[in-house]
């Protein structure tokens, strides 16, 4: 199966997080986090639409500076989502520069603030010296990003402040086969992003033109192979406690993909508890409790510096058991 989702951490595992995901055939682009982002080009920024932003620690959080710099002709929608006083922070980095000459910038950042009962949604505009401007209110069903291509979910996490964990699901997974696109003598175009969104709404009585052949679902089913979605997730900055195992394993359940953190060794627990972290062994337990694909572990201390094999080994030996 060709993934739709092409990912990226933009910085090693002792450096600040930041993954970027690139929505194949949709041209557009995702990010958790928001580490340091300048291994990004200003076309991968500007690709971006939605960035989640698991809390404002400093180091999930510094790269939001680069991202405004480069966005400010930016013409589409840039949304950001965090947890409990994002739109604060969003509003404090926003208010440490001076806007008087932006007046006919495009940009537009909507914020949503994700709390356990709401979702707070404020805007700023750059026509408007990004001031904050309060929009609505409203109740959370946990899911921050539903479209005909994909769905994010949220789960608020104990980092003794709420930090957000996110999973991202594909609705419907649909390859192209090209052999019986030939034997049909149906050219390539742009007909099949149209078929694609047809086949993701569930508008399967649609008509689709293929060169002035008016052709129906069943004419076409033989050209698409339609599976089951992929699924990643992403979590961080977590207490290894009961009650956040329990609620990331329902989150994560059945991902392809995990990026999960490794920050201390199960040797350091007291560690791991004194700053809110998960240990490589509880990371490992949460991706074989939620029958994970694949584990990709990131964010380690830098105590392990000279031997971040062992955080591997640790998250991997529990995983496999
Ligand atoms: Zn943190
Ligand atoms: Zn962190």
């Amino acid at each position: 199966m060709k993934p739709s989702f092409h990912t990226r951490l933009l910085n090693g595992p002792f450096e600040d997080p930041g993954l970027y995901i690139r929505l194949l055939w949709e041209g557009r682009a995702l990010m958790f986090d928001l580490g340091h982002t300048n291994s990004l080009s200003p076309r991968d920024i500007l690709k971006i639409t939605d960035i989640f932003v698991s809390h404002t620690h400093v180091d999930h959080f510094i790269g939001f500076d680069n991202v405004l710099r480069i966005s400010l002709k930016k013409e589409g929608p840039l949304r950001l989502y965090g947890p409990e006083g994002f739109i604060d922070h969003v509003e404090g980095k926003l208010r440490g520069y001076t806007w008087n000459l932006t007046k006919e910038y495009p940009l537009v950042i909507n914020v949503y603030e994700v709390t356990e009962g709401y979702i707070e949604h404020a805007v700023f505009k750059a026509g408007n010296r990004f001031r904050r401007e309060p929009m609505d209110k409203r109740p959370s069903n946990g899911i921050l990003l539903h479209d005909s291509f994909c769905k994010v979910s949220v789960r608020i996490l104990d980092h003794q402040i709420p930090c957000l964990a996110f999973s991202l699901e594909e609705e419907c997974h649909i390859n192209i086969n090209k052999e019986m696109l030939t034997n049909m003598g149906l050219p390539v175009g742009s007909w099949l992003s149209e078929l694609k969104e047809a086949i993701r709404g569930n508008k399967f009585n649609a008509v689709i033109t293929v060169e002035g052949r008016a052709l129906s679902f069943s004419d076409l089913r033989a050209v698409v192979d339609i599976s089951h979605g992929q699924k990643l997730s992403y979590v961080v900055d977590a207490l290894g406690s009961e009650e956040n195992i329990k609620k990331t394993v329902e989150l994560v359940k059945g991902s392809d993909l995990l990026y999960i953190e490794t920050y201390f060794l199960e040797s350091d627990k007291e560690k791991a508890m004194e700053r809110y972290h998960l240990t490589a062994r509880e990371a490992g337990r949460i991706a074989r409790a939620a029958g994970v694909g694949r584990m990709e572990p990131l964010h380690f201390s830098l105590r392990y510096s000279d031997d971040p094999e062992a955080l591997l080994r640790e998250a991997e030996e529990e995983f496999r058991k």
